[in-house]
């Protein structure tokens, strides 16, 4: 095969540099995987089709990848078999690294055919829908929200999704209606916001993630940014985890960690919310990759009225909805594990599918898609629910 770069690929001939980055990714740590499998049980996508990320990381170890394959870009970086791996290999570093060599290549096959235009959009706009970046801050329109100044409590971080996206403009709409309520001083960047970047890192795009985090970096630094709220797991692994590689530590807040903070300290007070089975999907950011598990149910049960059900997959266990590194590309119907989602919600009885993320909530809403009037849950953000509660709580 012809790589878009004009290169002839030979799926057959070894890639040494794959064996050389997998090693600087992951250390050495695939050499001591003997083979057990528990990656791949554990792993969303054989509850849906065949898929092994043990071939995978065997593969790369011996150089023998095919970058030309699906396969390489299967993994949505849910970080369940990190977790379950008894020899601490670290599939998501390896598949990274192998997505960074087939970027290199231009190689991008079946449903990662959508990437590049992805990060061309990022690297043009700033985001990855293409919208122009000077409107950025559309959303916010007569809300009274303040471009941020250095001494303010707050830097809401909005997000992509949150600025652009009709569906999760509603999130960022409740947010500041939150924050207003609880008198949290705070301002946003506007058009000067950037993608976070950690999701075009998973595709392998490491120069479009650094330009971004750089341009990120400099806005935050030039205003005196000292705590970020974020709506995003994603940009609150980016910036807890991922920007410290470039030696800058901001403090960052989840949303669901600040709204426990409001309701702990009594700041925001919420009541009278009409009676609801809600159960909560932990995104794999927020939950997995940073353990943030307690906060968004402890917001759940200080809203009188609701009534919180579990679904068989959650805590640590949680079911992948699908985002995360394949957030961009398209997944068939019968392979998408936001309808297994959909259906656990509805087999425990939940009126409310409630998360915290918004890849998951655009993963669910795409999967209400199509979906009998009453036969799926609805699907709300957490923050949603909270500002539903303020206005019962205004109720006379
Ligand atoms: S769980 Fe770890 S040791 Fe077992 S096959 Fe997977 S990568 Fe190898
Ligand atoms: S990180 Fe998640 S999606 Fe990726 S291979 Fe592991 S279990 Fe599968």
């Amino acid at each position: 095969m012809t790589s878009n770069a004009g290169e002839t690929l030979d799926a057959a001939t070894p890639f040494p540099e794959i064996i050389e980055a997998v090693k600087k990714a992951g250390g050495q740590a695939n050499r001591f995987c003997f083979q057990c499998g528990k990656c791949d049980v554990v792993c969303p996508w054989n509850r849906v089709r065949n898929f092994s990320i043990r071939r995978v990381v065997r593969e790369a170890s011996l150089g023998l990848s095919e970058i030309e394959l699906d396969e390489v870009w299967r993994c949505t970086t849910c970080g369940t078999c990190p977790s379950t791996c008894p020899r601490g290999v670290g599939q998501i570093e390896v598949g990274v690294a192998i997505r960074r060599i087939a970027t290199s290549y231009d190689v991008f096959p079946g449903a990662a055919r959508s990437v590049p235009a992805v990060g061309a959009n990022l690297a043009l706009e700033g985001n990855p829908l293409g919208q122009p970046r000077g409107e950025r801050d559309a959303w916010a329109k007569g809300l009274g929200v303040k471009p941020f100044a250095e001494g303010m409590e707050l830097l809401y971080f909005v997000g992509c999704y949150g600025s652009y996206d009709p569906r999760m403009q509603k999130v960022a709409v409740a947010t500041v209606k939150i924050l207003q309520r609880a008198g949290v001083d705070f301002g946003i960047l506007g058009s000067d916001e950037s993608c976070c970047g950690e999701s075009i890192r998973k595709t392998g795009h490491e120069a479009v993630f650094r330009t971004l985090a750089k341009h990120n970096i400099k806005a935050f630094v030039d205003r005196g940014v000292k705590r970020i709220l974020v709506s995003s797991p994603h940009c609150y692994h980016a910036f807890k985890n991922e920007y410290p590689e470039l030696m800058v530590h901001f403090e960052v807040v989840h949303v669901a960690e600040l709204l426990a903070e409001l309701v702990a300290t009594g700041r925001l007070a919420l009541r009278r919310a009409p009676p609801q089975k809600v159960t909560y999907h932990d995104p794999c950011y927020l939950g997995r990759h940073n353990g943030i598990y307690d906060q968004p149910r402890r917001v759940l049960g200080t809203i009188p009225g609701l009534a919180l059900v579990e679904m068989p997959d959650h805590h640590a266990g949680s079911l992948c909805c699908g985002g995360g590194g394949r957030i961009w590309m398209d997944t068939p119907k019968g392979e998408r594990f936001a309808d297994l989602r959909l259906a656990q919600a509805r087999a425990v009885g939940a009126d409310v599918l409630v998360t915290s993320c918004p890849y998951c909530i655009s993963n669910f809403e795409e999967s209400r898609l199509g979906l009998e009037e009453g036969d799926a849950p609805e699907v709300k953000d957490l923050t949603e629910l909270v500002a539903a509660a303020l206005d019962e709580a205004e109720a006379p």
